[in-house]
């Protein structure tokens, strides 16, 4: 016989058990980055042939699994990063949610999770994000950082697809993500650990793309000192002047170099595949492209940018700037690149007030606190 249609995901059918617990309050100065929750969580629990069940917002609580959980043995599960923002005009905003909810679907799909309709679930979050209002720090540079995350919580030892899924927000109040603030950091040039590659599942935000980046990471910072890696990618050994840049451990990377015509180009590697499609990325890129030379920006590229390229701009004062883009950082400008051999570029002194990042940064901040009015930024 014909199956019975699995129940879909729906907000309408969202259950609300309050906490009654009161979590002291939050030290925005000692805040550390994704360590501190909101009182509330939300969750949903889908299961093959049934579909989903009502989802749920409940205080926060550990989430019990079958030890065979697949998550647990395959790392199968995907996540997002997003923020909250305490607009200018007292409420709060989201920015670009719908990229979010797109990218986390896109993820789940390439796991074969259970899949969901995009506005739901953001009425869903909106809904979390409401009751724990209270939690969102109204200061420039903090944010109520948003982690909805999926995972199959089947607890079947097969490599297969999942028949359970769950899916899972937490909210988490955040100041700015490098201690530095808006002063450049130093990047490892990692050129022997790949983070992904042609064919590979770079382009999707799941955890298993993270997993194997820590390693390398707490090399470079004892090594080096530096915060995160800057990962390449070359097609040969045969040519290890071709590597190129692709980009960090959790954030895309743009370089702004004059050309020796004058011309001044905003480049970044190309989504071919092996990097996340970043959404401050394509926002960075929006920007840059409607600002055009009057802002300093003659041309805005996706193109492959190799380590050689860089190093002879740098070598004839042409690199301007380097800097990264990513929910957690929204821009950061980069003052050296470190490479194995101790070898070091460091860029022009950065202009806290002038440079592109710094203009770039203000305009998404203007954005997302609500200060402009622009589409990007949702009230929720
Ligand atoms: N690259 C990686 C590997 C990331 O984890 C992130 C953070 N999501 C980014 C880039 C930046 O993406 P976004 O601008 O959407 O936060």
């Amino acid at each position: 016989g014909v199956p019975d249609a699995e129940r879909p995901f729906r907000a309408s059918d969202l259950v609300v058990e309050r906490s009654t617990v009161r979590q002291p309050p939050v030290d925005l100065e000692a805040l550390k980055f994704g360590a501190v929750f909101t009182d509330h969580m939300f969750v949903a629990e889908h299961a093959a042939g049934r579909g989903w069940a009502a989802p749920a917002i409940r205080p926060l609580a550990p989430i019990a699994l079958h030890p065979a959980a697949q998550v647990l043995h395959y790392g199968m599960c995907a996540f997002e990063g997003m923020k909250a923002y305490h607009g200018a005009d007292g409420r709060m905003r989201l920015f670009r949610p719908e990229a979010n909810m797109a990218r986390l679907l896109r993820s789940a799909h390439r796991l074969q999770l259970a899949t969901f309709e995009p506005q739901e679930m953001l009425a869903c979050l909106k809904q979390l994000l409401v009751l724990d209002s209270g939690w969102l720090p109204a200061r420039e540079g903090y944010s109520l950082y948003i982690r909805p995350f999926m995972f199959s919580s089947s607890g079947v030892l097969g490599v297969a697809k999942p028949i359970a899924t769950t899916a899972s927000i937490l909210l988490s109040p955040v100041g700015p993500y490098f201690k530095t603030g808006l002063s450049p950091i130093a990047l490892f040039v990692d050129e022997h650990n790949r983070r992904a590659w042609p064919g590979g599942a770079g382009d999707y935000k799941v955890g298993s793309n993270y997993a194997p980046t820590i390693e390398p990471q707490v090399r470079a910072a004892a090594a080096h000192g530096t915060p995160q890696v800057l990962y390449t990618f070359r097609e040969s050994a045969q040519h290890p002047d071709d590597a190129a840049f692709e980009e960090c451990g959790a954030m895309n990377i743009f370089f702004y170099i004059k050309q020796r015509d004058g011309t001044r180009v905003l480049a970044t590697p190309p989504l071919a595949g092996t990097i996340l499609p970043g959404i401050t990325r394509d926002s960075i890129l929006q920007l840059a492209r409607s600002w055009g030379a009057a802002g300093g920006v003659d041309d805005v590229v996706e193109r492959r940018v190799t380590l050689a390229e860089v190093q002879q701009a740098h070598q004839e004062g042409r690199l301007l700037e380097v800097f990264g883009s990513g929910t957690a950082c929204i821009v950061q400008p980069v003052g050296s690149l470190v490479r194995v051999n101790g070898e070091v570029y460091t860029a022009a002194p950065f202009d806290p007030e002038a440079g592109l990042a710094a203009r770039l940064q203000r305009a998404l901040m203007d954005i997302q606190y609500g200060r402009v009015e622009h589409p990007w930024s949702v009230a929720v």
